[in-house]
């Protein structure tokens, strides 16, 4: 029996035509049919096809409900028989959907998301080898158990490590801290890393509760804290280096830590916040001191998807720390 694999699509460059103008993705022209058909070699693979076309947005629009909404349309096509889910959406913002699908993502069926840097008319439109290559990925028993991954010019990524590292390129998307846990040569994915452990077990997340990121800058004076109002239900700072801040800042860092959770991430977004090596007023062990949680290794977008998973799951401070210290471990 030939294998069946559902295409969710939500827009983005990959689904873009040009206006009169020349500019792209006024309004996302194409839909899940147009993109397979885009992809003569698909009708080689064996693979059947089940398409959705759930939305049409830039990725700068992808909500968190719209990431909720996919997440939920490719469990029912799984739960129909799917080997995995395709979602192809906008790449300005794939790091983040991508880690939202994994952290929600509980079936043993791989769900894949792949974009486009240029759009069809370009000259070397990507679209429809990311498309083809992803569909591949998703149909394969090596990918199973493995949440959500990403695919992009042949590289499988991990949905936790991969990153947009470039504006333009074709080659865009890399996973700077581990590399690419596997590629796909002549139609074939091989996958080299074993799968790492889950992150939680929640399914679920609530887009009104909001995390705030702070990103500090040279000569910082905090003045952005203040203004964090009561619609925020935690905070991640994406501090300098591993994970620092200058002195004024650790105050207001301090008096917030005591209201909401903040997480210390780093604004670099490769490798890891210190726990204890250096001491000075606004180190990262000054800042553990007063109540704030280490990112791990997750860059600060990453961490801010988290931590507002786990508060929309209503997890203490003890199960957010333990959490944001198991992704200091993995
Ligand atoms: N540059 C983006 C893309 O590659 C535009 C978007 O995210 O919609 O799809």
């Amino acid at each position: 029996m030939s294998q069946r694999v559902s295409v969710v699509s939500l827009g983005g460059t990959i689904a873009t035509v040009p206006d009169a103008d020349g500019r792209a993705g006024a309004a996302i022209g194409l839909g899940p049919q147009d993109l397979v058909a885009a992809v003569p070699q698909l009708a080689g693979t064996g693979i059947s096809l089940d398409l959705v076309d759930l939305r049409r947005l830039p990725g700068a629009s992808v909500t968190v409900d719209d990431v909720r909404a996919a997440a939920e349309r490719a469990r029912a096509q799984v739960s129909r028989g799917a080997a995995g889910v395709v979602v192809t959406q906008g790449t300005d913002t794939i790091e983040e959907t991508a880690f939202l699908l994994d952290l929600l993502w509980t079936d043993e069926a791989p769900v894949v998301v792949t974009g486009a840097m240029r759009y069809p008319a370009l000259a070397g439109a990507d679209g429809p080898a990311n498309l083809l290559a992803a569909i591949q990925v998703a149909a394969s028993p090596q990918a199973r158990g493995r949440g959500c991954l990403v695919v992009m010019s042949d590289e499988i990524h991990a949905a936790r490590w991969v990153r947009k590292t470039h504006t333009v390129s074709a080659g865009a998307f890399a996973s700077p801290a581990s590399g690419p846990i596997g590629s796909v040569v002549e139609g074939e994915p091989r996958i080299w890393w074993p799968a790492p452990g889950r992150l939680t077990r929640h399914s679920t997340v609530d887009s009104t509760v909001k995390v705030a990121l702070v990103t500090v800058c040279l000569d910082d004076d905090g003045g952005l804290l203040g203004a964090l109002d009561d619609r925020y239900a935690g905070v991640v700072v994406a501090g300098l280096g591993a994970g620092h801040v200058p002195d004024r800042m650790v105050e207001p860092l301090h008096r917030l830590a005591a209201r909401v959770p903040v997480v210390l991430a780093s604004r670099i977004g490769v490798g890891p916040v210190l726990s204890a090596t250096y001491g000075f007023p606004g180190s990262e062990s000054d800042l553990r001191s007063r109540g704030l949680i280490g990112a791990g290794h997750l860059d600060p977008y990453k961490a801010r998807l988290l931590l507002q998973v786990l508060l929309s799951n209503g997890a203490d401070r003890a199960e957010i720390a333990a959490t944001f210290a198991a992704a200091g471990r993995s």
